[in-house]
């Protein structure tokens, strides 16, 4: 497979942002509604304050969720500034164009990914 050409860098670098962006948003909005759960507790009846626990473990795994989410993208940025983005972490072989549009974030190409996944 080919090396990445500057412009598929350059929309695959505008795609991590702006999820980057999104996600850095959902944070902030999940970190504000937990503690809203939070206070709510001590307001509402027994089986409300159940699902409100059962809400706000959602929203932690949520949270989590992005959280990871996050941390690849900013690996994959880092990658990219240091020349390494595209490029399997596992095998060195290059990721591929289509995959990379799929999943800006990833580092493993996709015979790594099966791999781990069938593990
Ligand atoms: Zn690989």
């Amino acid at each position: 497979m080919d090396e990445l050409t500057a412009e598929q860098l350059a929309q695959l670098k505008a795609a991590l942002l702006a999820t980057q962006a999104s996600l850095e948003e959902q944070l902030q909005g999940n970190k504000s509604a937990s503690e809203a759960v939070t206070l709510d507790q001590t307001l509402v009846g027994r089986v409300s304050r159940m699902d409100a626990m059962q809400q706000q473990q959602m929203a932690i795994s949520t949270r989590a969720q992005a959280e990871q989410h996050l941390q690849q993208i900013r690996l994959a940025l880092a990658a990219m500034a240091s020349g390494d983005y595209g490029f399997c972490r596992r095998c060195d072989e290059a990721i591929g164009f289509a995959r990379l549009q799929a999943r800006p974030e990833t580092p493993l190409c996709i015979a790594c990914q099966n791999r781990l996944d069938q593990q």
